[in-house]
Order: structure tokens, then C-alpha cells, then sequence
């Protein structure tokens, strides 16, 4: 049953008006969000899709409507954007923004994949709904103008286009004569407002009258989520101007919900290509008696507005506390593993046997492979339950009040009363060769009869995450009560090992690094070729899916019967220690929202660079976003090679 309300597509480069305008499409049952596509002008167009998915990670509709990207610049003229009036982030700098825990207000999504055929699927939707579907222009009309020089008669049969753009008989925005939609793009405005199409121009004119106070918000929005996200959008900008935010992009979405908001006249109008002044110049002939001899397009114009209905509108829709129930449960990820204090000390050269060497500096860290993972996946986004073993010795204590303070589940992590925290002694020498000594401590008595007395809060998650810095009879245990509950379970075999066959078929996704691969499988994987072969060969020991880490070549994964590599992002290397554990736990993190592996990974690799980009463990491990951005930035370098 399709859903209901009418279909419209939505043209944008949000832009803070453009978001607040999404935010009442969304949240208005009248219309059916079927397409949104993204073009330059406020900000580039890249990071208006990254806007737009925001956004739509902030509204969390019961449908996604599908992301297209769109034109990287105007027809002609070079792009001109806004970002000293939106920000830098083009959304008034909530990017910024961060909760208590540390992780962004406002995060970005990874889903949906933003297609990059905005032109195309706009074609496609008008001609699949033909007169039904509204398109509601909210930015440079590039991707408008491609799409009637594209398929014109098919654009034609659009149902309606409203434009929010242009200046009829009020001072422009951008310049004296020009508003800014059509001065960034004039000619791709020329195109569509001489198509032929039935036009709507909601103008200056009008969206001036329109204006988002300060005082009116805190009237209005008080409580909601959203309310206080439309707050944190339109800060800088009220600071700006004291007299309210003009609402230009949403009085569009209003009149397509509500045309009797305004009133309108049907006029010749005319843009100004060229002028040094008068570019991006709406002209409409106004003269009286009307010349029929005029040239120019017949268009309907917006030229008064009921200002008080349509800031009502907007508050209803955008501003009251919601009804709705709160997105979808977080991911949830259980890491069954270890919690090591780590001492280390930067010395001139590693000592000798009997020898005191004097270090320069020496620093106690949170560290342990289970700990490093559980945290990685909690930056990613997830609720995680971290099942360890601590002593209760004061270092015992002081880790527990950590990993709380973290934001992790801490009511599966056991103290031994008669044995120490595990304690890792490293000492690095000036070339970065470091010497290792581990005591495991509490982490050797972890025990599966722990994990018996744990199995409600283990079997909580979605996905289960070992690795082999605790016993093997308890990883074993942990694997087993996760798969006959149903979870998906994901080890990463470290330290390196032999493993028992009969552990294999307990495992979803084995995910070793390139030595760790070459003790299981016993074979070579120094080549990419070799690594390929040593995947296939753990996935013929039994292993569902293998990813193999690379280091600085990335990895490569098994599926289906192919394998596929994936480069390693290219960054400036400094500390490489939790590469390995920034990437699982970010990978846990994706199984367990859902993604298939191969969209779960790219973000994981991503997320290991910038952790190599920094020094230590716990402290290298980077948020979200940060790895969004820099997956973002290298999207297209980021294509599955298949090797087998
Ligand atoms: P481990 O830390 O367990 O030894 P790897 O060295 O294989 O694991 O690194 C794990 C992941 O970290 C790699 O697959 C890659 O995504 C990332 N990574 C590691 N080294 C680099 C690097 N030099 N440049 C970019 N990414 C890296």
C-alpha cells in the first residue's frame, strides 16, 4: 500500500533554511517525500547530500526517501555559496555540536547510499507520476534546467514546480538586484522558467514577511527534539539578525501544502543572465495595461502572504514536542575480552638482560584488546556491554570508573578479589621497536561459569565481539551462548594462534590481521594474492566470512565465493598501536545497525586510518563523524577490488 500524502520531490543545498524546510516536508503527512535531490549553491553539493542525510538521521522518517546528488556547479558561471551566512558546515555550525558523551549533536549517517544521478531520477519520478508529483525547488535551479534540456517533454507533464527564488519588487539578497537562487545560477533559471511548466515563484517578497524569531521560538519550542535542533540551526544567524530569520525555503514547502497562504498573480517574467549589476535579476513586466506583445513566460508569483498563518504552520509541524515514537533502538554490540592497564615507558634503547635503562617519559594507559574494541564500537555509535575481568585493586577500581564514565554497560565486568588487574609493561626505544610484557591477571580467571551467570546481558546484543586475550575455554563459551541465542558473532584471533576446528563453525566473520591469518591458516599472505588465497583457505577451515587486515593495504574480505580488496586510506602514519581495534569495533558497530559488511567496512577502514594518524590506544581511537568525514572525502577511491 503506498503511503499516504502527495508525492513531491525536493530540490536542496540545505543551508539552514533549506534544512528547516525539510524538517516540515517530513513532518507534514500531506506530502509524501518521494526524492531529494542535492545542488550546489549554498554550500558544494557534496556537502549538501552530507546535510541532507543529517537531517534526515535528526527526523528519522518511517521511510528514507532516496538521496540523489546532484550538479557540482551552475550552468555557466562559477559557484558562488553562502557559507559566510550558513556557516562553514552550511547549517549554522551544529556539526559541532557534541552530547555529554562526547558524540556528535547531530551525527551523519552512512545510510542511505546517496545516489549520484539526481537529473536521472528526477526524469524518472516525473515521468512515473506525470501530473501527481510537485517539485519543490529550494535552491540554484541547475538540476531543473539539466533535466528539461535532458527530457523536456517528460519535465512538462510535471505536475507543479515551486521555486523558492527571486526578487520582484523588493531589493535582492544577494546583491541590489538579485536573490540568491537565481543569481548563482541565472541561466539555469532562464531554462526552467521557460519550459513550459506550471510554475509557482515563491520570491523575496514574500519570505521576507516570514520571519523565525528569537522570542517566537522560545515561545513555540520549548521541549521537542526538534525544537531544539531548529534552536541550535538558527543560533548564529539570530545573532545576525535581531529581527527574525526570513523563513524563504520553508514558506515554499508551506504554499505546496497550503497555496491559499498566498496570494498570487500570473506575470511575464524574465531573468537577467548577464547585467555587471543586474545579474541573477528577476524582471516582470508589470506594466498597465499589460503588453501582449511580450516575449517572456507567463509565470504565477507570490507577491503577498498570510505571514502569521505560515509561521503557525511551521511551529505545529516543526516546533511542538512530537508524538511519534523515538528512532530505532541503538546498535547493540557485547564484547566478551580484556581490560589491561598499560605502563609505558619511551626509552633511550630497550634494556638488556640485569640492565636499568632511563626512560624519558612513561605513561599509564586504558588499554586491553577487549576494552580498546568495546570503546571503538561505542565511538562508532553503539550501546555496548563490555564482559571482562578486573582486579580489585585500586588500578581495578579506577578502570571501572573509566569505562563507565566511557558510556560503556559496565554490569558485566567482574573483580577478582584475589588477583590484579592485567597489567601490560612496554617500553618503546626511539626508533618506535617496543618490547612487551603482559601479566593477564583477572583476565586469566575470567571464566565460563562468569559468562553463565551473565547470559541475559550477553545475549542482550546483536553481535557478539571476542578476541584471545582471555582463556579459550571462556571465548568459546562467549561464541557458543551468543550463536544458540541467535547473534552474530565476530572474532578477532589476537593474539595470534592455533585454533581448534571445532571453534570455526561458532564464528560468523573471522577477522585476523595479516600475521595472525598466516599462523591459523599456516600460509603465506604478504602478497594481495596471498592474502586472498589465505582467506579462502580459513573459509574452507569453516569460517563463514574473513576479512583480513593489511596495514597500509587495507584488507580484503570473502564474499559470496570472490574475494574483493579494499585500499587503506591514504594518511600520515604516527602510531599504528589500535589500528586493529578501532577497525573491529567499528565493524561490530555496523553488523549490529544493520549494514551489510561490505558498506560496514569502508567506515571501519576509515576509522583505523585516523587512528593511526594519532598517538596511543584508547585516546587514538576517533568519533563518528570523523571517521564519516574522512570516508566521505575518499568515497570514490573506495571501491571493492575483486582479487579471486
Ligand atoms: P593490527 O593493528 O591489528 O595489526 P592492521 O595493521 O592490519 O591491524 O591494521 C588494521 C586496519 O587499520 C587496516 O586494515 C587499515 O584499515 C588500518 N590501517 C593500518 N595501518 C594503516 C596505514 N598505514 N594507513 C591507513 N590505514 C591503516
Amino acid at each position: 500500500m503506498p503511503a499516504p500524502g502527495r508525492p513531491v520531490a525536493i530540490d536542496t543545498d540545505p543551508g539552514v533554511d533549506d534544512a528547516l524546510a525539510l524538517m516540515l516536508a517530513l513532518r507534514s503527512p500531506e506530502l509524501r517525500v518521494e526524492l531529494i535531490t542535492t545542488v550546489a549553491g549554498n554550500v558544494p553539493v557534496t556537502t549538501a547530500t552530507a546535510n541532507v542525510l543529517r537531517l534526515l538521521a535528526l527526523l528519522a522518517p518511517a521511510r528514507w526517501p532516496p538521496v540523489a546528488q546532484g550538479a557540482a556547479r551552475p550552468l555557466r558561471y562559477p559557484l558562488h555559496t553562502a557559507l559566510d551566512v550558513h556557516g562553514p558546515d552550511g547549517l549554522g555550525g551544529i556539526t559541532a555540536l557534541r552530547q555529554d558523551d562526547g558524540q556528535p549533536r547531530y551525527p551523519l549517517p552512512s545510510q542511505p547510499r546517496p545516489s549520484r544521478q539526481a537529473v536521472s531520477r528526477l526524469v524518472e519520478l516525473v515521468a512515473r507520476y506525470r501530473g501527481e508529483l510537485t517539485l519543490i525547488a529550494l535552491g540554484p535551479l541547475t538540476n531543473i534546467a539539466r533535466a528539461i534540456q535532458r527530457a523536456p517533454d517528460t519535465m512538462r507533464t510535471l505536475g507543479q514546480l515551486v521555486i523558492m527564488g527571486g526578487a520582484i519588487g523588493v531589493p535582492g539578497n544577494v546583491t541590489p538586484a538579485a536573490e540568491f537562487n537565481v543569481f548563482v545560477d541565472p541561466h539555469a533559471a532562464e531554462v526552467v522558467l521557460g519550459a513550459g511548466i506550471p510554475t509557482l515563484l515563491v520570491p523575496l517578497d514574500v519570505t521576507r514577511q516570514v520571519r523565525l524569531t528569537h522570542a517566537f521560538l522560545e515561545r513555540a519550542g520549548r521541549g521537542s527534539r526538534l525544537a531544539q535542533a531548529v534552536r541550535d540551526l538558527t543560533r548564529a544567524l539570530l545573532r545576525r539578525e535581531p529581527e527574525g530569520l526570513p523563513l524563504h525555503d520553508p514558506l515554499a514547502v508551506a504554499v505546496a501544502l497550503d497555496p491559499s497562504l498566498v496570494c498570487t498573480q500570473v506575470l511575464p517574467l524574465g531573468v537577467e543572465t548577464r547585467g555587471q549589476l543586474t545579474r541573477g535579476m528577476t524582471i516582470a513586466d508589470r506594466r498597465t495595461p499589460p503588453r501582449r506583445e511580450t516575449a517572456l513566460p507567463q509565470i504565477r508569483v507570490a507577491l503577498d502572504v498570510d505571514a502569521e498563518r505560515a509561521l503557525a504552520l511551521f511551529a505545529a509541524r516543526v516546533l511542538r514536542p512530537s508524538r511519534r515514537p523515538p528512532p530505532a533502538a541503538a546498535a547493540r554490540v557485547t564484547v566478551v575480552g580484556s581490560a589491561n592497564l598499560d605502563y609505558t615507558v619511551v626509552a633511550p634503547h630497550l634494556p638488556a638482560a640485569g640492565e636499568t635503562v632511563l626512560g624519558r617519559k612513561g605513561q599509564m594507559a586504558y588499554g586491553g584488546k577487549g576494552a580498546n574494541q568495546a570503546v571503538a564500537a561505542k565511538r562508532a555509535g553503539a550501546e555496548v556491554v563490555l564482559v571482562a575481568k578486573l582486579g580489585q585493586d585500586p588500578a581495578g577500581q579506577d578502570y571501572v570508573r573509566y569505562l563507565r564514565h566511557s558510556g560503556l554497560n559496565t554490569a558485566g565486568l567482574r573483580q577478582d578479589p584475589a588477583r590484579p588487574t592485567g597489567m601490560a609493561l612496554i617500553t618503546v626505544d626511539r626508533h618506535g621497536q617496543n618490547q612487551i610484557a603482559v601479566a593477564p591477571g583477572a583476565n586469566a580467571a575470567l571464566a565460563p561459569t562468569d559468562l553463565e551467570e551473565l547470559r541475559p546481558l550477553l545475549t542482550s546484543g546483536r553481535v557478539l565481539l571476542v578476541q584471545l586475550e582471555t582463556p579459550l575455554p571462556t571465548v568459546t563459551a562467549a561464541l557458543r551462548v551468543a550463536k544458540e541465542a541467535g547473534m552474530y558473532t565476530l572474532l578477532n584471533p589476537a593474539p595470534a594462534r592455533r585454533l581448534p576446528a571445532a571453534l570455526a563453525p561458532l564464528v560468523d566473520l573471522l577477522v585476523p590481521n595479516r600475521g595472525e591469518a598466516a599462523t591459523l591458516c599456516g600460509l603465506a599472505t604478504e602478497t594481495l594474492q596471498q592474502a586472498a588465497q589465505a582467506a579462502l583457505a580459513l573459509r574452507r577451515a569453516g569460517f563463514a566470512t574473513v576479512v583480513i587486515t593489511l596495514g597500509a593495504d587495507g584488507l580484503v574480505y570473502t564474499e559470496g565465493d570472490g574475494v574483493f580488496w579494499l585500499p587503506a586510506l591514504p594518511v600520515p602514519v604516527r602510531d599504528t598501536t589500535a589500528a586493529g581495534d578501532t577497525f573491529v569495533g567499528y565493524l561490530a558497530w555496523g553488523l549490529a545497525a544493520g549494514w551489510p559488511l561490505r558498506d560496514a567496512l569502508p567506515l571501519a577502514n576509515a576509522a583505523a586510518a585516523l587512528a593511526v594518524t594519532r598517538v596511543g590506544a584508547q585516546p587514538a581511537i576517533p568519533w563518528r563523524d570523523e571517521a564519516e568525514r574522512l570516508r566521505w572525502r575518499h568515497a570514490a577511491a573506495q571501491r571493492p577490488q575483486r582479487l579471486q
